[in-house]
């Protein structure tokens, strides 16, 4: 099938290049004419695993190309996927100014059927607004009786493991009522569909709910477990026999029951907030939407806090060794990410960081420059030297199993702050360490 993508994002990359993959003749139209330059060198803009040879193999195929010729990526597809960036508004509604740029665009230079599938993120209504932007578009063009359907199709990846969700999706969402539209899905899907059907059909308006609510009862899972976990450290309890207390309910489960310092990322925020601000505009009070997203704000403060306590407030001239940049392991992702939280309270209080991530070191130079507080150390190792603590953000696997020597040697003082509780307290405590973790009991 000929398919195109709009957007070369986390999304529309890694949807284009599994597209190609399985045989599909794909064309991808972003607007940032570097971004296109530099795929097309074989430079791919972000982290994912896989993702570089399938994109290379299926450019160098002929089945994959990038192109900022918006015109001719309408001209190309049998489908039009809208894979583009709905970021938070000024009040924290989703902006859907570039979806419906991809609509105008799509309306001005399509000449026969199409369908529109949208994969962004977007409030309920959506897919409305898409039509009424197309058809007004194709009136004023004379083009009234052009006909067009408009799907929602949410995307469920995960940042770090984009690729492999994409290929073997959990489920496959088509909001569409109309039965042709839902046969050339199927067909478009069918090669990440043979195991067991994963499609499951629903109206459009299900559909773009369905994606806000996967995202908002997931931050309302992480939510609840770090109010549990501050409750922990309070009461005296340790949240990580809590944790598996609970999880032993096969109603409750194992899965991202984890404590830890709030999530980050483009996803997570940016959803709750805008479900927030949708239940809002309908005069709905979101009330535990609210308290998810109020924990989390709170949450990512309460290393620092930990920090600031142990030092007697005094941090002006300390150093910390700032393991794990990105907001979850496995990306170079650092948008919203409890690191950035940190980091400048940190530097807000006069201290310095010394910061290692095995992907993020250059988005972290990106985003803050050269700064005289702020050292990009190219190991894990080499950002200990003289700091007075370590501090750990997020729980990349190479963290795991430390030189616990070589760490007390390189430190000045043997002090951990984890934020992501990846060692067990009495075994810090045996080799001499003072370990601060999140909702267990600090040792000393
Ligand atoms: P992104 O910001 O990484 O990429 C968006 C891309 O769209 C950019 O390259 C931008 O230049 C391009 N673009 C903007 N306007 C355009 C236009 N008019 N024509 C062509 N290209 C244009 O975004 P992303 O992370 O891929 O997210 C895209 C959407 O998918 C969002 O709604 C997001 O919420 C949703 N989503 C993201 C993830 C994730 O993990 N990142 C997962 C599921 C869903």
């Amino acid at each position: 099938m000929n398919v195109t993508v709009f957007g070369t994002g986390y999304v529309g990359l890694v949807q284009g290049a599994i597209l190609a993959d399985v045989g599909h003749h794909v064309v991808c139209v972003d607007v940032d004419a570097e971004k296109v330059e530099r795929l097309t060198q074989g430079h791919i803009p972000i982290y994912e695993p896989g993702l570089e040879s399938l994109v290379r193999e299926n450019f160098a195929s002929g089945r994959l190309e990038f192109t900022t010729d918006s015109e001719a990526g309408v001209k190309h597809g049998q489908v039009q996927f809208i894979a583009v960036g709905t970021p938070p508004d000024e009040d924290g509604s989703a902006d859907l100014k570039y979806v419906l740029a991809v609509a105008q665009t799509i309306a001005e230079h399509m000449d026969r059927k199409q369908i529109i599938i949208n994969k962004s993120t977007v409030p309920v209504g959506t897919a409305d607004k898409v039509r009424a932007c197309i058809t007004e578009k194709l009136a004023d063009r004379g083009q009234g009786d052009l006909q067009f359907d408009v799907v929602s199709n949410p995307e469920f990846l995960k940042e770090g493991s984009a690729v492999a969700d994409c290929q073997k999706p959990d489920r496959i969402i088509i909001g569409t009522e109309n039965e042709a539209t839902i046969e050339v899905m199927r067909e478009l899907y069918a090669p990440f569909n043979r195991n067991h059907d994963k499609v499951i059909i629903m109206d459009v308006r299900s559909a773009e709910l369905t994606k806000y609510a996967a995202n908002c009862m997931l931050a309302t899972k992480i939510s609840f477990m770090n109010e549990i976990a501050n409750l922990s450290e309070r009461l005296g309890a340790d949240i990580e026999m809590v944790r598996q207390g609970i999880g032993s309910d096969p109603r409750i489960g194992y899965h991202f029951i984890y404590p830890g310092v709030g999530y980050g990322g483009s996803c997570f925020p940016k959803d709750v907030q805008a479900l927030i601000r949708a239940s809002d505009n309908i005069d709905f009070d979101a009330k535990v939407l609210k308290a998810v997203e109020a924990r989390n704000y709170e949450q990512k403060t309460t290393l620092f806090e930990k920090i600031a306590r142990h030092y007697d407030n005094d941090l002006a001239g300390k150093t910390f060794a700032l393991w794990g940049l990105s907001f979850k392991p496995s990306t170079d992702d650092m948008r919203e990410a409890p690191s950035r939280v940190l980091m400048e309270a940190l530097w807000q209080a006069g201290a310095k960081v010394q910061a290692y991530d095995p992907e993020a070191m250059e988005e972290t130079q990106r985003l803050y420059g050269n700064r005289d507080d702020l050292t990009l150390c190219g190991t894990k190792e080499s950002a200990l030297k003289g700091a007075d603590a370590l501090v750990i953000v997020t729980e990349w696997q190479s963290f795991r199993a430390p030189d616990f020597a070589a760490l007390s040697r390189e430190l000045r003082q043997p002090v951990i702050f984890d934020g992501r509780n990846m060692f067990e307290p009495v075994r810090m405590i045996d080799k001499g360490f003072t370990y601060y973790s999140v909702g267990r009991q600090p040792v000393q």
